[in-house]
């Protein structure tokens, strides 16, 4: 008894019809499948590779995190607000800030404060 079967597949690297001899064939031939795998790989390392502005943010980010005291720029890029917003929250003492010569230094634990209440 034979169990050989033939079915037409169309190639999805090329398009082209092609008979196969299983039915998760998809390629006409190893050159196709192994092109279309290439293809695929370089695809993935594409995607997984984020742009530079991505990759400065994370960077920033995991910086923030660690760091006990912040600045008003960090403080604006860890809420996501602006420098007005942050100054207005110092201003009606919602934030305690320490000004350092022009720096004005505001303590990590006090922007965690804000999410206490
Ligand atoms: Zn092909």
């Amino acid at each position: 008894m034979s169990s050989k079967i033939e079915i037409t597949k169309v190639c999805q690297h090329c398009g082209k019809e092609f008979i196969a001899k299983t039915t998760v064939t998809k390629f006409c031939g190893h050159t196709c499948a192994a092109k279309s795998y290439k293809e695929r790989k370089k695809t993935e390392k594409l995607n997984q590779v984020k742009s530079p502005t991505e990759q400065r943010t994370d960077y920033n980010f995991s910086q923030l995190n660690e760091k006990e005291y912040l600045s008003i720029a960090d403080t604006c890029q860890l809420l996501g607000a602006s420098r007005m917003t942050i100054y207005r929250q110092i201003k009606s003492g919602n934030i305690s800030a320490v000004k350092l010569g022009r720096r004005t230094i505001i303590k990590k634990s006090e922007i965690e404060k804000l999410f206490a209440s």
